[in-house]
């Protein structure tokens, strides 16, 4: 028997540009080739159902078996790896599809660099879910592209959800479904982000050169990287309106 050790391909020129927001139960963003910027998503709804349902039953598990701590350490823990299993099997479905469509369309990869990014104060402490499955699909896109050569740019997402990407005005809070600016600016918050996910990677020439007009913005098109449905079927398509029936 030969081992062979294959070494990681160097990371292609990009042709175009996929910058992505990560939230609880979506990434959301923008994919950029040329004059044409398209929002994307890729939707994983079931990982945060997850998360609540492990956690009741955890929860349940405790007050059980209160009397015997041992057992209900051992439940616990067993729960929490079943739990772990399955939105990782998500997870790699998730990243298969987003890499996949990176790759045919020869693009780089910007993310935000989650380090030191807690989830917000909630009054409901129980219904706080935790950043592990964010960090994850983040782990996997990043493994998986650099043994496919796909290019993933890390930016500081410092105000990205608070930032005008058109006047570059910042505001106070970051309330609501959609971003909206006194300049005029419009777009739903998670996009918006994503804007300006992909203008810090332009600004700190992370971008392989390549440039963004939000005029660009296609505001009526949204592309699906994912949906759970996809699991059923084998291969991620192509395009659907904002609105249509999925
Ligand atoms: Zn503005």
């Amino acid at each position: 028997m030969v081992a062979f050790r294959k070494d990681a391909p160097k990371p292609y020129t990009p042709d175009s540009l996929i910058s992505l927001d990560t939230n609880e139960r979506s990434l959301d963003g923008l994919f950029v080739e040329g004059d044409v910027a398209k929002a994307v998503k890729a939707e994983f709804p079931d990982v945060a159902i997850i998360q609540q349902r492990h956690h009741d039953r955890r929860k349940r598990l405790q007050k059980k078996k209160a009397h015997d701590r041992r057992t209900s350490r051992n439940l616990c823990r067993r729960e929490g790896t079943r739990e772990h299993r399955r939105i990782d099997h998500r997870m790699h479905q998730v990243a298969n599809s987003v890499l996949k469509f990176a790759e045919e369309r020869k693009s780089a990869v910007i993310l935000e660099d989650l380090k030191g990014i807690r989830p917000r104060k909630s009054k409901e402490l129980n219904r706080r879910l935790s950043m592990w499955p964010r960090r994850r699909l983040h782990q996997i896109i990043e493994y998986k592209a650099q043994w496919r050569g796909i290019p993933v740019v890390k930016v500081d997402p410092r105000n990205s959800s608070r930032t005008c990407p058109i006047c570059g005005r910042i505001q106070d809070s970051r309330m609501g479904a959609e971003f909206k600016c006194e300049c005029g600016w419009h777009l739903d918050r998670h996009i918006n982000a994503s804007i300006n996910l992909l203008q810090t990677a332009i600004l700190k020439g992370m971008a392989g050169g390549l440039r963004f007009n939000p005029g660009a913005f296609q505001h009526d098109v949204m592309m699906i990287l994912y949906e759970p449905a996809m699991a059923a079927r084998s291969e991620p398509n192509g395009t659907s309106g904002i609105g249509g029936v999925t």
